[in-house]
């Protein structure tokens, strides 16, 4: 029997709306999607919950807000609870929690848990070095004051953050990922759970809210780390107050590395989700790659649907050392599943883009449709991205042809303009307008008459007729654009 394969499971998603959308948060997402259905495939009441953890008021923004529903629309993850589909532990929106928040500070405050600290960041620093501790962080000067030190401190002005009186000894946990972890106190100091002004920090709001939605796994990045033990200790007091029934199991994913084995960052330009959407990844594609960033379904295979990694993912099998974040694996898994959409699914999937290209109007006519259907086939192998479809299909929806100047430079020198010249008298002749015939007319002009090498004879046509060297194949492509286009293309070549 498996970790999840029984009883009740309840796994979430709790990004901060801050920044654009990425790779690691797709990948938590990712996993705890597929851990959540694995469960309910082995027989477990499991549910996927969507928590926004927006209490941190300066760093939040609207824009990431709905890149966040954007994004995870686009990838077609769902979930079951969540800010926009509700719940029975609704809010999922922390900023709409205040009420709950305060009133658990007060019970903790209540029961002694925590208590109220007056001392400026520079005081706790200064200490510090007094002392020489190489204890990092705050050293409970504040546990114990007496009623005349905090009117005086009262009396000065200041406002107090509350803090968790944190336990003596060691916190130890199972960790699902990377097996047993072991933190001692003295390197966990008293911990603020509310700022000056009152408001809550992620400290306190994200265990409280993973206690009150019965949270039962916790599968997140392992730069949160550092915070369980916190969490864990925070987690006795809840239960002691009567906001927690368990402490929730935890598993902490590897980091995902990027160039120059540098932990990938929010600078980096492959961090960003929507790019590779904009780019013409296939979301399966990318779901796949992510999927590779810490786990594997077989030794020797990578690419996989997302039902097979929900019947094979199990978080045991997560590897916690750091994964490397490689960009040309990401295309190559992407390209693999290009190559299994039908002709049909290609289309479908590339409309969008070329629409976005201004290549088909919205809504595609009638004629643009029936078009694209016969040019589907011939680029539908050929491109890796959908965005590669912009590029190759261009020629056959615009009336003008959109030169590359640099293909142009290059191919059409004098010598191709007067192999396009032959080309346009040779198809003249030619009375019935299909790839084959257009083949052996241009064959017997350009080859057999000319004694040109194929790629000198084709090239020029190539560029004149589609704009750029790589278009879909040549003789198909002509057939595609019809008789007259073709030869008034041919004629009208930059010279
Ligand atoms: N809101 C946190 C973040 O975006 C995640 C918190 C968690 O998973 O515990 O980093
Ligand atoms: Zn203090």
């Amino acid at each position: 029997m498996t970790e999840s394969s029984t009883g009740t499971v309840r796994v979430r998603m709790a990004p901060s709306p801050t920044g654009s959308p990425h790779v690691g948060l797709a990948r938590t997402a990712l996993y705890n999607w597929a851990f959540a259905r694995h469960a309910a495939l082995q027989g477990a009441d499991a549910t996927f919950v969507f928590r926004i953890e927006d209490t941190d008021k300066e760093r939040n923004t609207q824009e990431s807000y709905d890149s966040l529903f954007e994004v995870m629309a686009w990838l077609g993850l769902s979930w079951d609870e969540g800010p926009d589909v509700g719940g029975p532990y609704a809010p999922y929106r922390q900023s709409e929690r205040s009420d709950i928040y305060s009133d658990v500070l007060a019970r903790l405050r209540e029961g002694g848990w925590s208590y109220d600290c007056y001392c400026t960041t520079d005081e706790v620093a200064a200490r510090r070095l007094e002392s020489g501790s190489k204890t990092m962080g705050y050293d409970g000067f504040c546990r114990e004051l007496t009623d005349a030190q905090v009117e005086a401190f009262r009396a000065e002005g200041r406002a107090p953050v509350v803090r968790f009186r944190m336990p003596e000894g060691e916190i130890s946990f199972d960790d699902l990922v990377r097996g047993t972890v072991t933190f001692h106190s003295d390197h966990v100091p008293d911990f603020a759970l509310a700022r000056a002004n009152g408001d809550p920090l992620y400290t306190l709001v994200a265990p409280v809210d993973d206690a009150m939605m019965k949270i039962t796994h916790v599968l997140r990045g392992e730069d949160l780390l550092s915070s369980t033990p916190r969490q864990i200790a925070l987690y006795d007091a809840l239960k002691a107050i009567g906001v927690a029934e368990t402490t929730p199991r935890f598993g902490h994913l590897p980091y995902v590395m990027g160039e120059g084995n540098k932990k990938l960052s929010k600078r980096d330009p492959e961090a960003h989700l929507l790019a590779y959407r904009d780019d013409g990844f296939l979301p399966e594609g990318l779901l796949n790659y992510l999927a590779l960033l810490g786990w594997s379904i077989a030794a020797d295979r990578d690419v996989f649907s997302l039902d097979e990694m929900v019947a094979a993912f199990e978080i045991a099998d997560v590897n916690p050392n750091p994964a490397r974040f490689d960009l040309k694996k990401a295309e190559a898994i992407n390209a693999a599943h290009m190559r299994l959409l039908s002709s049909e699914e290609m289309t479908e999937r590339v409309t969008p883009y070329l629409q976005r290209a201004g290549i088909l109007s919205d809504p595609v006519t009638a004629e643009q449709a029936d078009l694209l259907v016969r040019a589907m086939p011939l680029v539908g192998e050929r491109i890796n991205k959908l965005t590669e479809a912009v590029d190759m299909l261009g020629f056959l929806f615009h009336d003008e042809v959109g030169y590359d100047e640099a293909d142009v430079a290059k191919i059409l020198d004098p010598t191709g303009v007067e192999v396009v010249d032959a080309a346009r008298a040779a198809l003249e002749g030619v009375s019935t307008w299909g790839h084959e015939e257009i083949e052996s007319a241009l064959r017997e002009a350009l080859i057999d008459g000319l004694g040109l090498k194929p790629r000198v004879a084709f090239g020029p046509v190539r560029v004149a007729v589609t704009g750029r060297r790589i278009s879909p194949p040549l003789f198909e492509s002509l057939e595609l654009l019809g008789r007259e286009k073709s030869l008034a293309r041919l004629g009208s070549v930059p010279r």
